[in-house]
């Protein structure tokens, strides 16, 4: 078992730093290999759902967990394995897809702000409003100037999250071309996941370069003191899962939850 990593330090996107995902291994496992990893990951799903429990409870702060990725990153595959450990009741999920009419004809930050998560709740996002400065970046869909202005609108808007009480951490998943090829051979060929394979997912793939200069900008512009970025090695799906869930164990941890206090008088009530 390897020395104790604190990986919210490890794999965080320092504010200000410069991001090369070329010098990056998607491959990283830290010392652990996948039966090491299997223990302790469990360890944090236990964690989790404790941790939780008394989140809800308490009903007083809020977290928002924001995953990103190329396509077959892992982001549906760690939002299954990290969110068994918690009480459907408390948390939810959103995954944002091309924008409807209705949605394009408002600011971009407009469908998302509903699914921000209420007080006691933590809420999943499986893609996000960043996507506006990642898909929209790549296929030009507004204008440079545009698109440009939404790092800081962002980091505005999650200073105000911040703010309001809710903590936000923030995942890119990060494999590499010959990781995403194998996902996607895999998808084409697997009955039960060929549902997930779109011929366009081939149109995005060779746009791979585009995509990786759009990320590097983004967490480097959006990785901030209060709602940082952690870049997750993710070829492998165990170190994932652990990295991912560790971090988000750790940040629920430092939150401390408490349950509350019995009403007073409560203790003394006699239930006939
Ligand atoms: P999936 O995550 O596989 O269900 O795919 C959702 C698709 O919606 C992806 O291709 C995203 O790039 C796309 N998408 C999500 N948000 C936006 C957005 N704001 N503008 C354009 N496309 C988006
Ligand atoms: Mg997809």
């Amino acid at each position: 078992m390897p020395a104790r990593i604190d990986f919210r330090d490890a794999l965080r996107v320092k504010p200000g730093s410069r991001v090369r995902l070329e010098t990056t291994d998607p491959a990283a496992t830290f010392g652990y290999d996948k039966a090491s990893a299997a223990s302790v990951t469990q360890r944090q799903l236990d964690r989790l759902a404790d941790l939780q429990d008394r989140f809800w409870a308490e009903a007083k702060r809020s977290v928002l967990v924001v995953l990103q990725g190329i396509d077959a990153a892992g982001k549906d595959g760690t939002i299954r394995k990290v969110m068994d450990a918690f009480n459907p009741m408390g948390c939810t999920v959103t995954g944002f897809k091309v924008p409807t009419p209705l949605e394009l004809s408002h600011d971009f930050l407009w469908r998302v702000h509903p699914h921000a998560p209420e007080k006691g709740s933590i809420a999943i996002f499986n893609r996000s409003h960043y996507e506006d400065v990642l898909v929209v970046r790549v296929h030009e869909f507004v204008p440079e100037a545009v698109w440009r202005l939404r790092y800081g609108h962002i980091n505005d808007w999650e200073r105000m999250l911040t703010d309001e009480g809710t903590t936000i951490v923030k995942f890119f998943l990060y494999i590499d071309r010959d990781e995403q090829r194998r996902r996607l051979e895999a998808r084409r060929d697997d009955p039960t996941k060929t549902w997930k394979f779109k011929a366009a997912d081939l149109a995005e793939r060779a746009l791979w370069d585009r995509y990786i200069e759009a990320f590097e900008e983004c967490l480097e512009r959006t990785s901030t003191q209060n709602a940082p970025w952690y870049l997750i090695p993710a070829n492998r799906k165990w170190f994932r899962n652990l990295a991912v869930s560790r971090i988000v164990a750790e940040t629920l941890d430092r939150l401390n939850p408490e349950y509350p206090p019995p009403e007073p008088g409560a203790k003394d009530l006699v239930i006939e």
